[in-house]
């Protein structure tokens, strides 16, 4: 295969020169941040009071750690570093776990931030001759309008066509010859249950490629969909922090996510002591931005589990790979005091053939017991009168589930479509259980 590269210098510096730029690069971003109130507080206290504290990348050490609860903290200017007249844009996160934080802009910083969603998109195989229709929400939501500059950078034609609305996506696919996507995992697989449904023939669309991202998802959810929808489908990761999408990118070797060291600094480190984890072992990834000064963010607790790869890339990139992000620290369910990620059920029931496209975890207290239901979609071709194979099937998901959970879940079969879906990140878990309890 042969890889293209948007920015060849860079993606492919050798490492010690790699490493003497992100130096120069984090000296910047300490000096940029002791012009917030936030952090000219917090390095004081750390005994950190100019650049120089920073003389190797290690001393990124001495830099104390930036939380979620930080940023809500210092809302809504406590972070921003540049006067309020030079900002040009906020963008906040999309709330998932709590209020949202917000994340400031200058003109460069929007360039900076294009460039690296660019280089990304590049790095799929696509360039201009792509019709790129953007199906996720716009607004104040990244991966909107981050999309939308960085698919124009690269000269594709943009649609933004937003999420939602499948009907019109199919027209618009039809109409303008649509070659690539970008979409969260569950849209996806929504999209192509409603294709079928909608008698959409695959030959009356030129789809070849989609970025999925800003939800977790397995591997098995991705060669589904790459399988059912006859496509090429590439992991997008970003955060709003980090100014949003084209922090982590898959390349055409789709084997881990390069994270644009030029831009950020990854570390990962174990969530509770917080101590940095050895190569390839799982743990908490933590970002730091060298590419913006608006809202300068270090050593920010993403609260994202990944770990990095150790052997290089065939792509040729030198910048280091993720492993694709397994859920949140705080994800995680303690069902009748066992641990338990979401993913590990999405891992076991989307591997299964007879299972559909979209599922819900619901997490119940019955007497003093926890009691967790799991509720998939059967696959189009299962019929929901014939009572026999679904009894099987109901079956065989609980006994593969117990396998692998340890744990007994209730299993409820519904139909194809039937269960809900968002316009945004899928809602995967209903927690019912008192708070507090
Ligand atoms: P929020 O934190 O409120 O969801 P963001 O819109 O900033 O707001 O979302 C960023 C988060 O989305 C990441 O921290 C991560 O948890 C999740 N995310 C984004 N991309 C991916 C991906 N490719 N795989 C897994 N999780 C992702
Ligand atoms: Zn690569």
């Amino acid at each position: 295969m042969t890889y293209q590269y948007w920015n060849q210098k860079m993606e492919t510096l050798p490492r010690p020169e790699l490493e003497a730029y992100q130096l120069g690069a984090l000296k910047t971003a300490v000096g940029q941040a002791l012009r917030t109130p936030f952090y000219k507080e917090r390095f004081g206290k750390a005994g950190i009071s100019s650049a120089d504290a920073i003389k190797s990348l290690a001393d990124i050490r001495k830099i104390p750690f930036t939380t979620k609860h930080d940023l809500r903290d210092g809302f809504p200017y406590g972070f921003l570093s540049i006067p309020r007249d030079e900002v040009v844009r906020l963008h906040a996160s999309s709330g998932t776990t709590g209020t949202p934080t917000t994340i400031y802009f200058n003109r460069e910083d929007l360039s900076r931030w294009t460039s690296f969603v660019a280089r990304s998109i590049y790095a799929t195989g696509c360039n201009k001759a792509d019709v790129f229709q953007n199906m996720i929400t716009y607004g104040l939501f990244t991966g909107g309008l981050g999309f939308h500059a960085g698919g124009e950078e690269v000269g594709m034609l943009v649609i933004p066509s937003g999420s939602g609305n499948t009907t019109r996506q199919f027209k618009l696919m039809q109409d303008f010859g649509t070659t690539v996507v970008h979409a969260t995992p569950s849209f996806l697989l929504h999209v192509e249950s409603k294709m079928r449904e909608e008698g959409v023939s695959r030959d009356s669309i030129k789809l070849r490629k989609a970025f999925a991202g800003a939800e977790p998802y397995s591997e098995d959810t991705r060669r589904r969909i790459e399988e059912l929808l006859k496509i090429d489908v590439y992991n997008s990761y970003g955060l709003s922090e980090m100014n949003g999408p084209g922090v982590a990118f898959e390349c055409q070797a789709k084997n881990g996510l390069h994270i644009w060291e030029d831009g950020y600094i990854a570390e990962i480190v174990d969530p509770d002591t917080l101590e940095p984890l050895p190569d390839g072992e799982t743990g908490e990834l933590v970002l730091t931005c060298l590419c913006r000064e608006a809202t300068p963010m270090l050593r920010y607790r993403t609260r994202d589990l990944s770990s990095f790869y150790t052997e290089p890339c065939a792509c040729g990139r030198t910048h280091r790979r993720l492993h694709r992000i397994t859920g949140r620290t705080d994800d995680m369910l303690i069902i009748n005091g066992v641990n338990l990620f979401p993913s590990q059920i999405e891992e076991v029931i989307m591997s299964m053939k007879e299972v559909g496209n979209n599922y819900l975890i619901v997490v119940e207290k019955e007497g003093v017991l926890d009691r967790l239901t799991v509720k998939t979609e059967v696959g189009q071709d299962i019929f929901m009168d014939d009572a026999r194979p679904l009894n099987a099937l109901r079956e065989k998901i609980r006994k593969t589930l117990q396998a692998s959970i340890t744990i007994n879940p209730r299993v409820e079969l519904h139909e194809s479509g039937s269960l809900p879906v968002s316009e945004g990140k899928a809602k995967r878990v209903q927690d019912m259980r008192p708070k507090n309890a």
